[in-house]
């Protein structure tokens, strides 16, 4: 294995090993997100690295409602599917009813 290669494999686990201490979670946006079984997602949670990852394609309402299941995903990570849909229902729907929206910048 190159030099090259080796020094970019220990940078790579190095910022992972970061990322697994840092207690703030990144967003990442994607123009296509897949599952293993190479069906398409909107959102997607990696519990273990704190990082959700959203498809750039949704709209804004949407968008908000895959972000909290998201985020409640990584916050109960054994709570159900069903528990995580009721309460991404509950937190979306006041959030955007409240005037939530993302300000880009
Ligand atoms: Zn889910």
């Amino acid at each position: 294995m190159a030099k090259s290669t080796k020094k970019l494999i220990k940078e790579y686990k190095q910022n992972l090993n970061k990322l697994k201490r840092q207690k703030v979670t990144l967003v990442i946006e994607e123009d296509f997100l897949y599952d293993d079984e190479m069906h398409r997602l909107y959102g997607l949670a990696l519990k273990d690295l704190n990082i959700v990852k959203l498809e750039k394609s949704m709209n804004e309402k949407l968008r908000l409602y895959v972000l909290v299941h998201e985020l409640v995903h990584l916050a109960f990570p054994k709570a159900t599917e069903q528990q995580v849909l009721s309460a991404e229902k509950i937190i979306g729907e006041c959030l955007w009813k409240q005037g939530y929206r993302r300000v880009l910048q």
